[in-house]
């Protein structure tokens, strides 16, 4: 049985991996992983992405600046972000968008930064990488404008809403929290998108899935995830593993 699972969303540059990263994902892209996206999070991190994705075979990444870094953005980064796109490793941009969670945020600043990266992102001819916390009706206004391909990652919202964001053209990427106990929402959303649609993702290493919930997450274990999709679909979790990796290698741009 060939599972090969694409993590369409990821963050190996976190500290959290500083003690085995390298061995890490040697180990996990010889055992159940055949791709994986990293995402950027500001310049530095866009870099340092690019870097580490040049180190492995099925290894991406992206480059962008997440809402949270927006007050700590200066100078030309749109400049920066294209220079570290011209690597063939890169594939899209992002993760970039709105995050009204905690108080003090600029809304102002966040919705600049997400559509001057949107017009990065159509100027490169590159898939975005939407980040959308508490902000759901701006990031829409703004997608609705924009009309970039690309994924919603670590989809929260009801089913709704996740068909709203297909009809924009979107893909939809589930993390662990599909297997949480009370994640009723993610399971409807699980449910009811089309296949062709779906993408899987860690966002590590944060939200490990059940049964590592808590622990240190990395991509061998949306196993779990695609398993939990698969029963909540009736469908094999080969077709789950399968159908996902297909659907971020069509996004991504990226030939097999
Ligand atoms: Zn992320």
């Amino acid at each position: 049985m060939s599972l090969k699972i694409f993590d369409s969303h990821s963050h190996y540059t976190d500290s959290a991996f500083d003690a085995d990263r390298y061995e890490l994902l040697t180990r996990i892209l010889n055992d159940n992983v055949g791709a994986i996206m990293l995402a950027g999070t500001n310049v530095a991190d866009s870099l340092a992405s690019q870097k580490l994705a040049l180190e492995f075979d099925g290894v991406y990444s992206s480059v962008g600046i997440h809402p949270e870094f927006a007050s700590q953005t200066e100078g030309d980064y749109i400049s920066a972000l294209e220079e570290i796109s011209r690597c063939p490793k890169v594939k899209a941009v992002g993760e970039i968008g709105l995050d009204y969670h905690y108080p003090g945020y600029d809304e102002k600043l966040q919705k600049k930064l997400f559509e001057s990266q949107l017009e990065l992102a159509k100027s490169l001819d590159m898939p975005v990488i939407i980040h959308s916390r508490d902000a759901c009706a701006d990031t829409f206004d703004i997608l609705r404008r924009y009309r970039p391909k690309g994924v919603v990652h670590c989809f929260s919202g009801s089913k709704e809403t996740a068909a709203e964001a297909i009809k924009l053209g979107m893909y939809i990427g589930l993390t662990g929290v599909v297997t949480f106990k009370n994640a009723r929402k993610a399971r409807e959303v699980a449910e009811s998108i089309p296949l062709d649609k779906l993408l899987i993702e860690t966002d590590c290493p944060y939200m490990a899935p059940e049964p590592w919930r808590s622990k240190r997450c990395d991509s061998s274990m949306l196993v779990s995830v695609a398993s939990k999709i698969a029963e909540i679909r009736g469908i094999s979790v080969e077709n789950v593993i399968n159908a996902t990796s297909e659907n971020a290698f069509k996004l991504y741009q990226i030939n097999k």
